[in-house]
């Protein structure tokens, strides 16, 4: 690989993680397994060491990877709550202690394990003894304020005696693997999509605007640090354990002193197959560093504490057999392949399905029907054929073939660009049923009570044929169908009507444009705000949208012109549906309105710092100059683009002028002109 490809492929991951985490963090939705993210973690952190000079300070790598939603209060920590580096074998723990070691000078006496629960961590804030905030981790330096939710959660004291005047106590929200069975049986009952693993039906919980629901969720407490640097005479992670269970906080049983690194591989080797029979879900153990005074010297990195490491464990695998490969038809018209299984357990569910994804992969594994096979799920999505154990076949197993035609309308099935298959029909009935499932659904517009059998019943009694018929929908003709009495039928026209404010960028991603996520559709929406502002936009200039590629741009621009779009959209409009977003960004600062592109070396600014400053000033930045752009700055060896602008007129600012607005100078305005 030559270094240009090393950049390549580093912005690639830093880019692609980034995306995850937001899918993660914020969305409680993620897209891939645990075990695939820290494989592109691992192989980011590898190349930033080896290529320091290729970390920029947004890298995943260099701060913690959680956000602070709006739909919350913000609310700073006292000491910021860290994430924790990771090992994947006793080599890695080895390494961890060596560092320690040699750090500090002096061997370290005893390590403290304990199980790492997969939920969600909490601050628990306690003034005058009385629980007054509870607060996410977020970001790390800024969570979200959930205290009502969090004081519903019974094991959690609201009150207690002897603790310093103001008091701090972090731990883990989680939901117990029969509370998270239960709510996926409710959830499917009610049409909702099920949560994928108990931590982001934790999170997801958590994150409620209504304490009544989190309530209703039964989640768990493990009480496991401070979260004040107070001293109140506690020395070591085994002092604290024990002072917190004598608080009344419920401390997870199953911790351990350890004094050699025996003893901590003994652990390890112990947990990762008991910890199967726990009610709740753990993805690792956590390693620390026993001692206060030997944690606290060797300090921490941006994201993790020097004092502890987790222990990841990989993800559990199972033996089954292919049953038969079926074929699917989604929301893009793609047909994917799955393989139906012998049911079969793992990871706390019963399993079965894998996706085969398209018949490239069936044919580079070659999973045939029949096949005797080694599945993983690494706690969460869809589960995936690791190998084919070619050996115990039996010469019975029958090679699958890819169908020629769509399995709902038997349209032609043309193969695209990429690897998969598409259904050649515009109206396939299946294209449809999935388009109004993803309309409906969680991210898209949040419809409760709408969900994929629902969606049947309504297209098979010709209720609905696209999304706008939702909102002609009425009770009564909801009470035609056997599925509804006067109740639920009343709660879904409500739900369907309160869904018309979700705002433009949760539109954009419910139409299920191809290539358009909930992110780039919320970076469109905010880039062009209102409708008739994004339907006059150019595909260049919704390529020039931070953030927005050429094929997203391209499908987005080819989407939204489709005389058919003009119809719906005009329908959604006329049923109330809101076609506008309200920018987040705030409206007073110096560059409101403003939109932005930033050219040439800056030598007081990275281009991130910049463009972050320009926004928090209420300004859009855009990576290429059309006549939309407002406002050029143009620092040393700046080329075509500024070349671009001055033939357009644009006004074109210094880095010394951008500098000078930033800091308040009133006049940098109006000293702006052509270079
Ligand atoms: P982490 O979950 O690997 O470790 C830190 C967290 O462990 C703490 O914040 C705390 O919440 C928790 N924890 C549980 N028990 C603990 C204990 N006994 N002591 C201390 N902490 C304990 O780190 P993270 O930053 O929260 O998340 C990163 C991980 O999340 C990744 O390694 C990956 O597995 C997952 N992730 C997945 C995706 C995806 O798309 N699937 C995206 C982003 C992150």
């Amino acid at each position: 690989m030559t270094e240009q490809d090393i950049a390549r492929r580093v912005r690639q991951l830093q880019q692609e993680l980034l995306h995850h985490g937001y899918l993660y963090y914020v969305l409680d939705a993620p897209e891939i397994s645990d075990y695939e993210y820290d494989r592109l973690y691992r192989e980011l952190l590898d190349w930033e060491t080896q290529y320091p000079e290729l970390v920029v300070p947004e890298s995943p790598t260099q701060h913690v990877g959680g956000y602070a939603a709006q739909a919350f209060a913000k609310v700073a920590h006292t000491t910021p709550m860290l994430s924790l580096s990771n090992a994947f074998g006793m080599d890695e723990v080895r390494a961890f202690i060596k560092r320690a070691q040699d750090d500090l000078g002096q061997a370290v006496p005893a390590f403290v394990t304990e199980l790492k629960i997969d939920g969600l961590a909490v601050n628990l804030v306690y003034e005058d003894g009385y629980l007054v905030r509870c607060v996410t981790r977020g970001d790390g330096r800024v969570g979200e304020d959930i205290t009502a939710n969090v004081k519903t959660i019974r094991e959690i004291p609201w009150r207690l005696t002897d603790v310093p005047a103001h008091w701090e106590v972090r731990g883990e929200v989680y939901m117990p693997r029969e509370a998270f069975a239960e709510l996926n049986r409710e959830r499917d009952e009610a049409g909702e999509p099920p949560f994928a693993n108990c931590r982001n039906a934790a999170a997801g919980s958590l994150r409620q605007t209504d304490p009544k629901v989190t309530a209703r969720r039964r989640l768990g407490f493990f009480a496991y640090a401070l979260g004040t640097p107070a001293d109140a005479g506690i020395r070591s992670q085994e002092e604290l354990l024990q002072r917190l269970a004598a608080d009344g906080f419920p401390v997870n049983p199953h911790h351990r002193l350890c004094r050699a690194v025996e003893d901590i591989d003994e652990q390890v080797r112990h947990w990762e197959t008991a910890r199967h029979d726990l009610a709740y879900d753990t993805d690792g153990m956590v390693i620390k560093i026993n001692d206060f005074s030997l944690q606290e010297e060797l300090g921490h990195t941006s994201k993790d504490p020097r004092w502890a490491i987790a222990y990841k464990y990989p993800p559990e695998q199972a033996v089954t057999r292919v049953e038969r490969i079926v074929v699917t038809v989604g929301r893009t018209g793609v047909l994917t392949p799955s393989a139906d299984l012998d049911p079969v357990w793992l990871a706390g569910t019963l399993v079965r399905r894998a996706t085969l994804h398209n018949a490239d992969y069936i044919a580079a594994k070659d999973v045939r029907v029949g096949d005797t096979v080694v599945v993983h799920k690494a706690g969460e999505i869809i589960p995936e054929i690791v190998k084919v154990c070619t050996e115990r076949r039996s010469g019975a197993e029958t090679v699958f073939v890819m169908p020629t035609v769509c399995p709902v309308c038997q349209s032609p099935a043309v193969r695209s660009e990429e690897a998969a298959y598409r259904c050649s029909n515009p109206h396939c009935p299946g294209v449809m049923r999935e388009c109004l499932v993803h309309f409906a659904s969680r991210n898209a517009m949040n419809i409760d009570g709408l969900g994929p059998s629902v969606v049947d019943h309504l297209l098979a009694a010709e209720l609905v044929s696209d999304p706008a018929d939702y909102y002609d929908l009425t009770p009564e003709m909801l009470q035609s169908l056997p599925l509804f009495g006067a109740k639920r039928a009343q709660n879904l026209v409500t739900a369907i009507q309160a869904s018309r404010t979700r705002g433009l960028g949760r539109v954009l991603f419910a139409l299920g444009i191809r290539f358009v996520g909930a992110k780039a559709a919320q970076l469109v929406a905010e880039a062009y705000p209102t409708m008739p502002a994004l339907l006059q936009a150019s595909e260049e200039e919704l390529k020039a949208i931070e953030g927005i590629g050429e094929k997203t741009a391209g499908a987005l621009y080819a989407y939204l012109h489709l005389p058919e779009t003009g119809v719906l959209l005009q329908r959604l409009e006329a049923a109330g549906v809101d076609l506008t977003q309200s920018v987040m960004r705030p409206t007073g600062g110096v560059f409101a309105g403003e939109r932005v592109v930033l050219t040439g070396k800056l030598e007081q600014y990275t281009r991130n710092e910049a463009k972050a400053r320009i926004e928090s000033e209420g300004g859009t930045v855009l990576s290429a100059i059309s006549k939309n752009v407002t406002l050029v700055i143009a620092g040393a060896e700046a080329g075509s683009k500024l070349a671009k602008a001055q033939k357009l007129g644009i006004a074109i600012w210094s880095e010394q002028e951008l500098q000078a607005a930033l800091n308040g100078d009133e006049n940098a305005a109006d000293n702006s002109g052509v270079l």
